[in-house]
C-alpha cells in the first residue's frame, strides 16, 4: 500500500512519492533549535517525530538527505547574548554543543547538515534572495530601514495555515510599532541595525543589519536541498508565520513549487498548556537525567505517542516507559538464550514484524505499532512458556526485533547494568579468584544469555551489551 502522510498544506493523508518520480531519495527539511538556551524537552518531541520519520523511509527503502538548521541569530539569541556579556558566537556555542550532545543522548539520527544561520555562504545567499525578491517588487525597504515581504504580491499567502488573507489586513490604522511597513502582515526579510544589536551586523545594499528569521530557513533550505523539497517538517507553530513565509520567499525566488509534503507535530503538553520557554513551565534533557531518567526513557516517552495527538507530559509517563522497556529487554534477552544462535527458522508470529511497518505506513502510527510489538512479545513469551517455540523461530523472531529496533532504537543502555547480571560478574569473579575455570565458563554462558558479553583483561572484567 505504501506510505501514507498527513500533508499539512492540503489536510490529508496522500501517498508518499519522492518528487523525482521513481528514485528513492527523499529531501527532507526540518527546523532546528534556536540555539539562545538548552533546547526543552518539547522541542525534542518534534525532533524525534522527524527522526522517526527519517527511520521509518529508511527501513522502506528511502535514502534520506536531512537538513537541520541552527538559529544562532535572532532577537533572543542578541538579547541574551547581550544580557550575558559574551559575544553572540561564543554564547550559542555552548547552546549548539549541548544540542549535539542532547541529540546523541536521545539516539535522534543525525542530519545530513546543520547549517548555521551566521555563516559567511548562507548570509550572502539571503541578502542576495532579498535583492531578487526586491528587483521583482516583492519587497521594499520601509522608512525604518528595514526590507520587508510585500504580502500583496503572494496570494497564495495563508493556504498553509488555512488562512484568509483578507482577515490579516486591518481595515484602519493599527498603533503598532511596525508601522512603517505598508500592511500588518508584511514580515522583515532584513532588520536594519538598531543599537540593542549591539555588534551583530552585517552589511548589505540597505545598509547595516541582520537578516529576519524566516528567510534563514529558505536560503538554508535552498542552498542544502534545492529549490523542490519532498517533505519540510515542524512544530504546529512554526505553520504560522514562519512556513509560510518560507514559502513566499523560495517559491517568488525560485518559481517552483517549494515542499511536496508539509508535516507538523502537535506540541507537548503540561497540563493543559504547550511547553514553552516563554511560560516557564519545561523541563531541558539536562532536567531529566538529574531526576535519574536516562535518554531511552525518554526517547520511548516522546516517541510512543501519535505525532498529530497533543502528548501530555507527566514524570508518571517516564515511569511507564521505563516498565515497558524492561519488559522488552526481558523479552529480547528471553529470545536470546533460547535461540543459540540458530539459523532463523519462519514462524507465523512473524507476521507481527510486518504488521508494525504497516501501521507506521500509515501516517506513522506508532501507537498502532506498538501494539503489534506487544502483542508479538506476549506471543512469543506464551509460546516460550509453552515450549512450542523452536530456537529457529526465536533466532527468527529476534531478526523482526533487529529491523524494529532500527526505527525504534531501544537497545539497553550500555551504563545501566541490571543488578542480576551485576550479581553474576561478581560470582564470576570469586570463581576465577578461586581458578574455577568451569564455574566461571559457566556464568559467562549465562550472562550472554542474559544478553551480555563479558571479557576479561588485566583491569578485571568488562561488560558489553551483545
Ligand atoms: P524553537 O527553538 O522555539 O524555534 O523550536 C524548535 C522546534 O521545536 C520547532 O519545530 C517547534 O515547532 C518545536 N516545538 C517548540 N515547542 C514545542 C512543544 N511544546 N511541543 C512540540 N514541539 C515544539
Ligand atoms: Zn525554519
Amino acid at each position: 500500500m505504501g506510505i501514507r502522510l498527513f500533508n499539512s498544506y492540503s489536510r490529508q493523508l496522500e501517498s508518499f512519492e519522492p518528487i523525482q518520480t521513481g528514485s528513492n531519495q527523499v529531501k527532507m527539511y526540518t527546523c532546528g533549535p534556536t540555539v539562545y538556551n538548552y533546547a526543552h524537552i518539547g522541542n525534542f518531541r518534534a525532533y524525534i517525530f522527524e527522526d522517526l520519520l527519517q527511520r521509518h523511509l529508511e527501513a522502506r527503502g528511502f535514502q534520506v538527505e536531512r537538513v537541520m538548521n541552527l538559529t544562532d541569530v535572532d532577537d533572543k539569541t542578541i538579547r541574551d547574548s547581550r544580557r550575558s556579556g559574551r559575544r553572540l558566537a561564543d554564547f550559542t556555542q555552548v547552546y549548539k554543543d549541548a544540542f549535539f550532545t542532547d541529540i546523541d543522548t536521545l539516539r535522534i539520527k543525525r542530519a545530513s547538515h546543520y547549517p548555521a544561520a551566521t555563516e559567511d555562504r548562507y548570509i550572502a545567499r539571503m541578502i542576495s534572495m532579498i535583492e531578487q525578491l526586491e528587483s521583482q517588487g516583492m519587497a521594499y525597504q520601509a522608512e525604518d530601514g528595514s526590507v520587508y515581504f510585500r504580502l500583496s504580491t503572494f496570494p497564495e499567502y495563508g493556504r498553509l495555515a488555512h488562512l484568509n488573507l483578507e482577515e490579516l489586513r486591518p481595515s484602519g490604522r493599527v498603533s503598532s510599532d511596525e508601522y512603517e511597513k505598508e500592511n500588518v502582515g508584511d514580515f522583515a526579510l532584513w532588520k536594519a541595525w538598531d543599537a540593542n544589536d549591539g555588534d551583530v551586523w552585517w552589511n548589505s545594499p540597505w545598509g547595516k543589519g541582520r537578516p529576519g528569521w524566516h528567510i534563514e530557513c529558505s536560503a538554508m533550505a535552498t542552498a542544502l536541498l534545492g529549490p523542490e523539497l519532498d517533505i519540510h517538517c515542524g512544530g504546529v507553530d512554526n505553520i504560522f508565520p514562519h512556513h509560510e513565509a518560507e514559502i513566499a520567499q523560495s517559491e517568488c525566488c525560485t518559481g517552483r513549487k517549494f515542499v511536496r509534503y508539509w508535516l507538523h507535530c502537535a506540541h507537548l503538553m503540561v497540563e493543559g498548556q504547550k511547553m514553552s520557554k516563554s511560560l516557564g513551565n519545561f523541563y531541558t534533557l539536562r532536567d531529566l537525567l538529574e531526576k535519574g531518567f536516562t535518554g531511552r526513557e525518554i526517547r520511548f516517552a516522546l516517541i510512543t505517542v501519535n505525532y498529530r495527538l497533543p502528548c501530555n507530559f507527566t514524570l508518571g509517563g517516564i515511569e511507564s516507559a521505563r516498565a515497558a522497556l524492561s519488559r522488552i529487554d526481558e523479552w529480547t534477552q528471553r529470545l536470546e538464550a533460547h535461540a543459540h544462535a540458530c539459523p532463523p527458522q519462519p514462524t507465523p508470529l512473524s507476521s507481527h514484524v510486518d504488521a508494525f511497518f504497516d501501521a507506521l505506513d500509515d501516517d506513522l502510527n506508532v501507537s498502532g505499532a506498538m501494539g503489534h510489538l506487544f502483542d508479538l512479545i506476549r506471543e512469543s513469551n506464551r509460546a516460550l512458556d509453552g515450549e512450542t517455540l523452536s530456537a529457529g523461530q526465536a533466532a527468527h523472531i529476534i531478526e523482526g526485533w533487529r529491523r524494529i529496533n532500527q526505527v525504534l532504537v531501544f537497545d539497553r543502555d550500555a551504563s545501566v547494568i541490571p543488578a542480576e547480571v551485576e550479581a553474576l560478574v561478581q560470582e564470576r569473579q570469586r570463581a576465577r579468584e578461586a581458578k574455577n575455570w568451569p564455574e566461571s565458563d559457566q556464568i559467562r554462558n549465562r550472562l550472554a544469555e542474559l544478553g551480555w558479553n563479558v571479557k576479561d583483561s588485566k583491569d578485571g572484567q568488562k561488560l558489553t551489551p551483545r
